[in-house]
């Protein structure tokens, strides 16, 4: 039941990264702080399709 997600700098919209996350635990689109090489900073990431 785990599925690859990927997730997306807000601010900019490109995709960072890509991690895992369990479906039935977090159903909804998680938010993430993480470092985005583009802006150079961390920033909010979000989940992509
Ligand atoms: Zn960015």
């Amino acid at each position: 039941m785990r599925e690859i997600v990927t997730i997306a700098c807000v601010p900019c919209k490109r995709r960072n990264y890509t991690t895992t996350k369990n479906k039935r635990k977090h159903p909804d689109r998680a938010e993430f702080k993480k470092y985005c090489r583009f802006c150079k900073k961390h920033t909010a990431h979000k989940e992509t399709k």
